[in-house]
């Protein structure tokens, strides 16, 4: 499988470090009413078939954290940003 970092090009996947779903949003409070919110958020995850984000880390690389698309079930890679400017996408859509 071959990532395309943003920083480097078109590299081997074992360059990269996988971090995990990359759809999760932290909770924006401490208060203890929100212990649901982030139960959720530390434990919780789903195992989607299909088209699917996640972190990854070129540890091999540019040490840069991105948010890499892949398909589960074919592995096709359809691209990779960084988590910098997949979070203000994120935040953009919010
Ligand atoms: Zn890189």
């Amino acid at each position: 499988m071959l990532i395309p970092c943003p920083h480097c090009g078109t590299r081997p996947v074992e360059e990269f470090t996988f971090l995990g779903d990359a759809s999760v949003t932290r909770p924006t409070t401490n208060d203890p009413s929100s212990m649901e919110q982030w139960f959720d958020y530390v434990y919780l995850r789903n195992n989607p078939r299909g088209r699917f984000e996640e972190f990854a880390h070129h540890s091999g690389g540019c040490r840069a954290w991105l948010v890499v698309t892949r398909n589960t079930e074919t592995h096709e890679v359809y691209g990779a940003v960084t988590a910098r400017d997949h979070a203000r996408a994120k935040g953009a859509k919010a």
